[in-house]
């Protein structure tokens, strides 16, 4: 019998690789937003359209891209940020699989503007479908802008998934806030449809709360801080009386990373235990510094989960030390407290 198997051309298999890393508007914007900040960027400009389905900018002032890493960039497995295995175990960007820009290419419309602090002129490149349109030479600030049009379109099944425009914008916004967040000394700028939705200048990480979530967020914080030879735990939980039935303004940051962890809110709660009344959760922001040789981020493609070595001995350390945190701001048990 003859031979049958064949490899995949690059093309297809960037677009099954994009089923993966993006799953709608909201992974793009994550996506770009960590290139931004793992360029160095100070201030990060998002733009979107109708709820990113037709349009996703975000403008950085990092470090940029020179002509030949503009055109690599967009290859799979082509990265700047890791280059042998161990790398993995001692991360230090947000991005390290090298597949967000080729996945991205591959079901949109891309525009890249980029120039370097060196190069006197900058590159501008278009890919559609994997496929490079266009590349010219271009005046262009220091930084990058990557433009993002038509999402899923040589995917129709998946384009006709996607929610509606608000449901859509809910997710980015809900992004934009973890990225925001777990990086107080960026200023970040938000449009959607023409309209600024946040302007964030550089603060510290409580102002960075207020700032978006409101005046009124900044009397419920109790902070939380503990030192260990191998962990670093600080930030802020709510006041156990403004403990809601819905989750929400929860948010655990691994070095400076949102991750989701069901076994830390595990432990969370815990701490707040007969201080709450059943089925409410209470809000946290909690920063979490450990070795990155210590931790695997590399569990999914959208880096959303992560394996500590030592599980539970940092269940054991977030309880008592949130415990002991709510007893310093001697807080009066909220068992009777009606919402
Ligand atoms: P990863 O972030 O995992 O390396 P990406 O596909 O997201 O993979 O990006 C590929 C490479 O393109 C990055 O490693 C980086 O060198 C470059 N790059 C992407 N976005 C930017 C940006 N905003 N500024 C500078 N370089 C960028
Ligand atoms: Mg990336």
């Amino acid at each position: 019998m003859a031979d049958i198997i064949k490899l995949l051309p690059d093309h297809v298999a960037n677009q099954i690789a994009a089923g993966e890393v993006v799953q709608r508007p909201a992974s793009v914007v994550k996506e770009l937003l960590e290139n931004a900040i793992d360029a160095g960027a100070t201030t990060i400009k998002l733009i979107v359209k109708d709820g990113g389905k037709n349009l996703i900018q975000v403008v950085d002032n990092g470090k940029g891209m020179s002509v030949t890493d503009a055109r690599l960039s967009f290859e799979r497995h082509a990265t700047s940020k890791i280059q042998k295995a161990e790398d993995l175990f001692n991360l230090n960007t947000k991005g390290f699989r090298g597949e967000a820009l080729a996945s991205i290419a591959a079901i949109a419309h891309v525009e890249l503007l980029t120039k370097t602090e060196l190069d006197e002129v900058g590159t501008q490149l278009k890919i559609e479908g994997s496929k490079v349109i266009a590349q010219e030479v271009t005046v262009t600030p220091k930084g990058t802008s990557m433009l993002v049009k038509n999402l899923f379109f040589n995917i129709p099944a998946r384009r006709n998934f996607l929610k509606s425009n608000q449901v859509e914008l809910r997710h980015i916004t809900d992004e934009f806030h973890r990225v925001a967040l777990a990086h107080p000394t960026i200023a970040f700028h938000f449009y959607n449809n023409g309209s600024e939705l946040f302007n964030l200048p550089i603060v510290n990480f409580r102002k960075r709360i207020v700032q978006i979530f409101g005046g009124k967020a900044n009397s419920k914080l109790v902070p939380v801080n503990e030192e260990t030879q191998v962990l670093k735990i600080s930030g802020f939980v709510n006041k156990p009386e403004f403990a809601k039935k819905s989750r929400g303004e929860q948010f655990f940051f691994v070095n400076d990373r949102f991750i989701k962890s069901p076994y830390l809110h595990h432990a969370v709660v815990a701490a707040f235990e007969g201080l709450i009344k059943p089925n409410t959760y209470p809000g946290y922001f909690l920063c979490l510094e450990v070795d990155p040789g210590t931790i695997d981020i590399n569990i999914h493609p959208t880096k959303t989960e992560v394996k500590f070595d030592d599980e539970h001995t940092l269940y054991a350390l977030l309880r008592s030390t949130i415990k002991h945190s709510l007893g310093q701001f001697s807080v009066v048990p909220a068992i009777d407290f009606e919402q």
